[in-house]
């Protein structure tokens, strides 16, 4: 990648450096996006730009740039950098004019980085093998979780490292109230009987832009979606299961260990439920 856009400018890629009393890189106070290019096109652009605001402002972030020249700025760099596909990431951050906690006076600065290519799995392997996180995902209570915000994947990458230590792929993450909630980067979604089912919208998961975008597609090919509360035996009583998330795309689960029933489940990755709602998925995204 050669420019990015920096508060407004396009910058050379080795210039765009911060300060090391950067308030963000202390307490967290930053929100960002992950977006797919396709075919030269940012996927659901507007949708991620719009979550990217949303999140800011959940944690007192208040971006001086609006929607409309984010979006701009996310086609620019794409074009500057003749991308043809990868991964764009607009950030907002609290810069670093003060250390105190607030940062009330801190500058809130804005980027868009892009790069051509972006995954952390191989797209032909046959399914991932998950665990069950120890670690409960906290609420609305607790802490927002529900947005894309720098404090919140500290814990996100806690739980990823510590599942690949342990040799598994990534992990699940229950909520404190003991219901299936998501993993560290992606949606759950459950196969039984030819039903999908996936966590219902609770403030303890992202609602992510794949999320949305599978449960229109699993609509408009009649497959019945029932999105509600699940506990870890609908996951054992299941016979398919499936991760989506910009990045992951849609990645079928080969595997989940549960250590807290110190079982083991294998599920069908040739669903044809799943093959289908894969294949739709592809087809949208190649259109782009
Ligand atoms: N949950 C978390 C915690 C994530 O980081 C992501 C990736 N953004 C998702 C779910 C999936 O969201 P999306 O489909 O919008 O990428």
């Amino acid at each position: 990648m050669s420019k990015i856009w920096f508060n407004g400018q396009f910058i050379p890629y080795e210039q765009g450096q911060i300060h090391i009393a950067t308030h963000a890189l202390h307490y967290g106070t930053s929100a960002w996006e992950g977006i797919r290019i396709y075919n030269s096109n940012a996927f659901m652009l507007e949708e991620h730009c719009k979550r990217l605001l949303s999140s800011a402002q959940k944690i007192h972030l208040s971006c001086t740039h609006k929607l409309q020249e984010i979006i701009q700025a996310c086609k620019n760099i794409i074009e500057i950098n003749q991308l043809r596909k990868g991964y764009i990431r607009p950030i907002i951050w609290l810069g670093s004019e003060e250390m105190r906690i607030s940062g009330a006076n801190c500058i809130v600065n804005t980027a868009v980085l892009a790069w051509d290519a972006f995954t952390d799995y191989n797209p032909n392997i046959p399914g991932l093998n998950m665990e069950i996180s120890p670690w409960r995902k906290p609420g609305p209570s607790c802490i927002p979780s529900d947005l894309k915000a720098g404090g919140v994947y500290m814990m996100l990458s806690l739980i990823k490292n510590q599942a690949t230590d342990r040799g598994f792929d990534d992990a699940i993450m229950l909520d404190t109230n003991e219901r299936i909630a998501e993993a560290t980067t992606s949606n759950i979604f459950l196969i039984k009987n030819n039903i999908l089912y996936t966590p219902k919208i609770n403030g303890f998961f992202l609602n992510g832009i794949t999320r949305q975008v599978i449960i229109k597609l699993a609509k408009k090919n009649h497959i019945e979606v029932q999105e509600m509360n699940l506990k870890l035996q609908d996951l054992h009583d299941a016979n398919s299961a499936f991760l989506t998330g910009t990045s992951i795309e849609v990645m079928p689960i080969a595997k989940v260990y549960d250590d807290f029933n110190k079982k083991e489940k294998i599920f069908d990755t040739s669903s044809h439920i799943l093959q289908k709602l894969r294949n739709a998925y592809h087809e949208i995204t190649s259109m782009k």
